[in-house]
């Protein structure tokens, strides 16, 4: 009865399944988006200025102290007057020099002068400057430069670890005329250890830049600075950057989004970069979207399975439910239709006899008159339960009507039809049906006819019922052949 399909159950379950399927994407893809949004938005908003405000003030702690003491030594008027009498006591500037090192916790104090290029630091002179020793340099351009001071980072010093940065303050006598340069060089590893912990907790990217665009480096081996210029993706950027000194951009490089938030700090007149990749940041909710994917996909997969074998079990139900009679237990006129369809298709591919039985019960209505519709019902179960034994398993049995029963037998041509036709009449006249105690005598008419291979099968059953007519005709409990049929 496979072929009683009430509706496409595999139809069925791919609908299901694309819609689950594109329900629970839409719903996974959404989340991700407005997560996305809402982290690029923290990102932008929040994280980048937070992190960048809180070096800066980190900075201020480290830096904006020491420039005020290398301002107040350049403005001493010891130092400006111990120049102006002639350098004579090295060992007063070297105990000044000492004196400031220490009070400050300075890594080390100096001051150059013009007039004898000589380097005093708080143990003395330490050297003198030379314009040809490009460990020297520093100090023309200090003497050359319009600011007051400069802040430096030596590349070659003693104390290797730590990030050193000197101060170099420009020192006038009272005339306004230039005799030197003074400051003190402090370590700031706490601003290199919080920018360390940043990049790492953060994924973040911490740096400098000067004015002229070029990364700063802190390393202890300072690498010639690399120009932010020819940096893919924020190079075209550079100009805007360094004109606006305060925003937030956006770059793509290398495929992926960059982040940059952008702080200057006039102070020490760097620009603090703090950059992440946005890429990186989302990796975390990219997992969770493959993870909610998965999940999705293993549901989809259950319910469409779980539905499938429901379906199955209930359809099949409701196939048995649709194609047989309630009463009797017979196929239904519907079943039996679609049943005999399949069979004239087997009978193309393979000829052979089909005979049709037409029974009628006889005299039904005095039946139910005298006995009850509901006696009358049990003599109907009763009937098809004795036809349906009398018949083989190839056999198909219908009830046709109220009280009529189609038969259509595969292999029996209308001899054979009318030989048991004649065996079921005999046997339901024989045996007594007894309903609620009571006996009542039961006889049955059928007409047979032979399908002629041609026609439509509702002629083969119209010529089965003229035969049941005269059987009906000539006194009942009898059987009738057809008489018209034309044999293949
Ligand atoms: P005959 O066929 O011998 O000519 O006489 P009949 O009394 O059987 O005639 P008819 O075919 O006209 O009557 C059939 C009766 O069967 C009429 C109807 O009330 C009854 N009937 C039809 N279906 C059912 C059913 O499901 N249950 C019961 N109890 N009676 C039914
Ligand atoms: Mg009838
Ligand atoms: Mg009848």
């Amino acid at each position: 009865m496979k072929n009683l399909r009430i509706f496409d159950r595999r139809q069925f379950v791919l609908i299901l399944w694309v819609l689950l399927t594109t329900g629970f994407m839409a719903i996974s893809l959404i989340g991700y988006q407005v997560s996305r949004q809402a982290i690029r938005a923290a990102i932008i908003d929040q994280d980048l200025p937070l992190t960048s405000s809180n070096i800066y003030s980190e900075i201020q702690k480290d830096l904006v102290r020491p420039v005020l003491i290398s301002s107040t030594m350049a403005h001493d008027t010891f130092m400006r007057d111990w120049v102006l009498r002639g350098e004579k006591e090295p060992g007063e500037m070297a105990r000044y020099l000492k004196e400031v090192k220490e009070r400050h916790g300075a890594f080390s104090s100096f001051f150059i002068s013009e007039k004898t290029a000589n380097y005093y630091t708080g143990d003395g002179v330490l050297k003198r400057i030379s314009s040809f020793e490009p460990r020297d340099a520093w100090y023309s351009r200090v003497r050359g430069m319009s600011e007051d001071y400069e802040i430096n980072i030596d590349p070659d010093l003693a104390n290797d670890d730590a990030l050193t940065i000197f101060i170099n303050y420009r020192v006038f006598d009272y005339n306004g005329d230039y005799i030197g340069a003074t400051g003190i060089g402090l370590t700031v590893d706490a601003v290199q250890r919080l920018i360390g912990e940043y990049q790492a907790r953060f994924n973040r990217t911490i740096y400098f830049a000067n004015s002229r665009g070029e990364r700063v480096s802190l390393g202890k081996q300072a690498q010639p600075a690399p120009a932010l210029r020819q940096q893919p993706g924020l190079g075209p950027l550079l100009d805007r950057i360094l004109q606006e000194r305060h925003g937030s951009y956006q770059y793509e490089a290398d495929g992926d989004n960059h982040i940059l938030h952008v702080n200057y700090l006039p102070e020490i007149k760097w620009y603090l970069f703090v950059e992440q990749n946005e890429s990186v940041a989302l990796a975390g909710i990219r997992q969770t979207l493959y993870a909610s994917l998965a999940i999705s996909l293993v549901v989809t997969l259950f319910v469409v399975i779980l539905i499938h074998v429901a379906f199955s079990r209930y359809q099949l139900r409701i196939e048995e439910m649709a194609s047989t009679d309630k009463l009797t237990g017979l196929l239904n006129r519907h079943a039996f239709t679609i049943l005999i369809d399949k069979l004239l298709a087997e009978y193309r591919r393979a000829p052979q006899p089909i005979a049709v039985l037409l029974a009628d019960v006889d005299h039904f209505k005095e039946i139910n008159d005298r006995h009850g519709h509901l006696a009358g019902d049990q003599v109907l179960q009763l009937i098809a339960e004795r036809l349906l034994a009398g018949l083989r398993a190839s056999d198909i049995a219908a009830r046709w009507g109220g009280e009529e029963f189609l038969m259509v037998m595969k292999g029996c041509d209308l001899t054979e039809g009318q030989r048991i036709a004649e065996t079921l009449r005999q046997k339901i006249e024989a045996a007594a049906i007894v309903v609620n105690g009571q006996t009542i005598p039961v006889t049955i008419s059928i007409g047979v006819s032979q399908y002629d291979g041609t026609e439509l099968p509702d002629l083969t059953v119209n010529r089965a019922d003229a035969a049941l007519y005269e059987a009906k005709n000539a006194g009942r409990n009898r059987v009738k052949v057809a008489t018209q049929s034309n044999m293949a």
